[in-house]
This record gives C-alpha cells, structure tokens and sequence, in this order.
C-alpha cells in the first residue's frame, strides 16, 4: 500500500505523496507528514556501494512511493545532470578534522538547489496524473488547487535567493511557469542579475516598489484573490507556490545525509555501521529536519546540531523548551538564516510527541495568537536525545570565516561559518566524525567574506569583491556567478504593488498562450 500522508494537525484525512506535492499545505493550516519513516530503512551497504543519483532513487522511493519508478528516475535524470558543476552533486571534502558537505554545486551555487531541480519534476509528474488532480480538486478547501491537464503558475516573492533557485529550477517544465516578485533596490547587485538574467519560455520577473513585507504581502494577496483564480480557472491555470514545507522539497534533502555517509565509508573516514554527526546552519529547519528523516531511515547519526545566527529562537527553544518569537528581527550576514518562525519545526514536534495532533494543533495555534509556546518535558527529552543547538554573532562568523581560511585553507560563505563555530564550539568525543553543511559558495557573498579576511571593500561592487576575493586566495567563483555581467538582461517589468495581480495574469496569458 502506498503511503499516507495527512497533516501534522489532524489524521482524520489522507492523501498520496502526489497530492501531497500538488497541494503543498494541508487545508487545515497543518504540514503533511507520514507515519510509517522508519518502517523502510534504507539499505546501508548498498547505499554504500552506489552514487547520488542511486540513492536518490531510493530515498525518494521509500517516501514518495506512488510515483513510480520510470517517473522517479525520469525526475532524478532531470534535476541533477549537467547543471551541476560536480558529477557527485554534493561531494564531501576535509576541514581541519572535520568534513564539509558541499551542497552548493547547483546553477545558483546555493544548497535550495538541492530540491528545487527536483520539486517542479515531481509536481509536473503529479499533474499529469489525472486520479490525483481530481482527489486534489474534491478537497477544494485549500486555496491552492491543481487540476490535470492545467497549467500551474508558481508565485513567489524573495527577499534574494530562494526566486533564483526557484526560477532556475522551474524555468521550461512542461505544464508550469513562474513569477517571481522581487522589491526593487532591496537585492544585491549579484542576486538582481542573477534575476533579471534569468533564461526560459516560462518564467516572469518584475520589480515591485517597496520592500520585501510590500512585495511578499502582495504575493501572498495573489494567493487569496477569488476573482483571479476564477479568471485564471477559466483559462486552464492555476496558482501555486513552492514554499520550503512542500515535502516535495524536503524529500529530496534526505538524500545527501544518506550520500555523505557513503563518501566517509569510501574515503576510510568511517567504517560502515558508525555513527556520524551533522551540524547544520538553520533557517526554516528544512535542511536539519532532512537529516532526522535519514535517522528514522536507518543512517546511523550520532547527533544533529542546530546552528544559528543571532535569531536564535531554536537555539532558546532546545534549551528551554519555550519557543518564543516575541523579539526583535535581527537583519544578520547570514540573511537566509534571519527567520523567527521556523515552519518545518512543526514535523519534528509531531514526531517527537509520538504523533499527537492535538499537541502539534494547540502549539500552532498559541504561536499565532501569542507568539509564544511551551513544549511538554518528555517531547524535549526526546528532541534531545538527538538534537543539540547554538549560535553565532556576526562578528563570531566573521571571525570563523577567516580563521577557517588562516588554518585550513577553506573558503567558507557566512551560513556555513555560522555552523562551524557552533561545531568547533562543542567538545569532541574521541573518534567522534563530524560534518559541517555548507549551504552555499562563498562567492555568493563576495563582499561580506572579503571583509571578514580583512580587505577593505570600500568602493568596490559585486563583481569587484569577486575579483580580488579570487586573486588573494587563488579560488575559483563559480562560472555562472562570475559570467553574470556578461549576460543579456531579459527582465525589466517594474510594478507598484496594486498591480501584480494583473501582472500574474498578464504572464499566464503570455506563457500559456491563452
Ligand atoms: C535556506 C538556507 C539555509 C537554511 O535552510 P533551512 O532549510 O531553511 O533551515 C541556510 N543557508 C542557506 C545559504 C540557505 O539558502
């Protein structure tokens, strides 16, 4: 039998993996989740004896399991080919007496590509499959519906990375396009290029005047406006949006935990059967929560730590069992991190609860209406069993990023110094192995690493702090960053933000040709 999804809030109702995807929310507010993880552990030695792609195959095998093998694979041959600059994707490499995931070998050079090659594949197999849009249209409640044979619009509004990354991994997926709304004047240079640069028949990007709260309102107004979805509905499309709760997104991050352990067994750093531990600079728990999975798959884990910068509710929270956004946003070196809500935090307190939806219901609730919650004792007990967290300053990062590169000769952008100052914090157990997650190229955030080295950045831009950045360490910038001011701007679509409901309905018009 294939596996059921349903919401962290309420088991009552179940959908397949695919619907699931399509949706991406529960209608109840709640996350989907599964409860059979463990039941399919993954098949260590072979694990072992096999690349990304393979593994790939069966991890998501194993939780997405009403796609079937020839769609599978399809998907896997799509989303990690040729625009990954390594054959092995995420490779591992040393770091001091530590290792180093690289997860940021992808076209925009940061670890959300990881899922974001996959998750269009996996959501365009899903919409051709007509049993699955048809449950999806029956459920009706959840704002977001997908039907088969229609076409899906993805909106997203970014403060920077997350639209690149979506827009490179939708761009020419048949049966999908993409808007991305991004607020004028507020992105790096480098990440406005990588936007408006941005190649495929099927994509959309516009400026909106305002700041990112102006633009990502809006969008999220887009999503709640009844009169366009009728207008789009009677044209054959609708609306969509890939946020990082879609377990299409996070079903695919599992993989490399399983991938990393292979490379250690190959390398001779461990032997097949030990027990490894991650640490893993954090936003919206996505990345971390991956990891969990692959311990209930079988990957032996010692301990997953949870790293982040000064918004550090989780680290708080996995002290004192109180998770409380009640506090200042801080605006950090590490913008992908800057998150007070962190989304995916709400799987692993149903899991730890030992799947209780009325626990998971009531502490949502009392985020939303308090901004505060507290965790009953034994689920932190069990949390941390195997989770440990901390946390870096900006100045602790800046600080990491150039010990780093004085006694290893790494080069490490600020989320992943962020996570090895947390890891170089906690005590080493004798012939404990450990892995440090590095979420993106250091060139991705050119200026900031140059200045922690101690160069002065005055006057120089993007591309000039990539320049020098490479001539004093003798690196490489990733083609695709370095090639950016060579490359014919397509976008220049500026909106105030009363007009993006017009424009989303101006880009389906235009890329699905109705
Ligand atoms: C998104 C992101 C993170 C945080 O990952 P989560 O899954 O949200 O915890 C860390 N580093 C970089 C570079 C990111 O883009």
């Amino acid at each position: 039998m294939a596996v059921a999804y349903h919401s962290t809030r309420s088991s009552d109702h179940t959908v397949l993996a695919k619907q699931a995807i399509l949706q991406g929310i529960a209608p109840d507010g709640g996350l989907y989740i599964q409860d059979s993880i463990g039941e399919k552990p993954l098949d260590l030695a072979k694990v072992c004896s096999q690349g990304f792609k393979a593994t790939a195959f069966d991890v998501l095998s194993a939780l997405l399991d009403d796609y079937s093998a020839e769609e599978l694979t399809r998907c896997i041959e799509g989303a990690y080919g040729s625009q990954w600059d390594t054959q092995a994707i995420t490779p591992v490499s040393a770091i001091g007496e530590d290792w180093l995931l690289e997860l940021f070998h992808g076209p925009t050079s940061a670890f959300k590509d990881v899922a974001l090659q996959m998750l269009p594949r996996l959501m365009s197999v899903a919409r051709e499959d007509a049993d699955v849009a048809s449950a999806v249209d029956a459920e009706g409640t959840a704002g977001v519906v997908a039907t088969s044979g229609k076409s899906i619009m993805i909106v997203t509004a970014t403060s920077g990375d997350t639209g690149k990354a979506a827009l490179e991994g939708f761009k020419d997926v048949p049966g999908m396009g993409i808007t991305v709304f991004y607020p004028e004047g507020k992105v790096s240079d480098i990440q406005r290029l990588q936007m408006v640069t941005q190649k495929g028949s099927n994509v959309a990007v516009c400026a909106v005047k305002g700041n990112f709260d102006d633009a990502q309102n809006a969008a999220k107004a887009i999503f709640a406006n009844k009169e366009l979805a009728h207008e789009l509905a009677g044209k054959g499309t609708v609306l969509s949006s890939a946020n990082s709760i879609n377990i299409g997104r996070l079903a695919p991050q599992v993989t490399y935990y399983f991938d990393a352990y292979a490379q250690l067994v190959a390398k001779g750093a461990i032997a097949q059967g030990q027990k490894v531990t991650f640490c893993v600079p954090t936003g919206n728990f996505g990345d971390v929560l991956a990891g969990y999975f692959a311990k209930e798959m079988g990957l032996p884990v010692e301990r997953l730590i949870v790293a982040s910068n000064s918004n550090k509710v989780l680290t708080d929270f996995l002290e004192t069992g109180i998770y409380d956004r009640r506090r200042a946003f801080e605006k950090t070196i590490s913008p992908s991190m800057d998150i007070l809500v962190s989304s995916n935090l709400e799987r692993l307190l149903y899991l730890a609860s030992g799947k209780d939806t009325e626990l998971v219901s009531y502490l949502m609730n009392q985020l939303v209406t308090k901004g505060i919650y507290t965790v009953p004792a034994q689920v932190m007990d069990t949390i941390r069993e195997t989770f440990d967290a901390g946390f870096a300053t900006d100045a602790q990062t800046r600080e990491t990023i150039r010990s780093t590169w004085e006694n290893c000769r790494v080069l490490i952008d600020p989320h992943t110094a962020v996570a090895k100052h947390v890891l170089d914090r906690v005590s080493r157990q004798a012939g404990n192995v450990r892995v440090c997650l590095s979420t993106a190229s250091p060139y991705k955030f050119s200026s900031d690493v140059l200045a922690a080295l101690g160069h002065s950045t005055a006057g120089l831009n993007d591309f000039a702090c990539m320049h020098t950045l490479a001539e004093i360490t003798g690196t490489n910038p990733p083609i695709q960053l370095s090639s950016l001011n060579d490359n014919v701007i397509i976008h220049t679509d500026v909106r105030e933000k009363e007009q993006l409901a017009s424009y989303v309905s101006e880009a389906c018009g235009r890329i699905f040709a109705c």
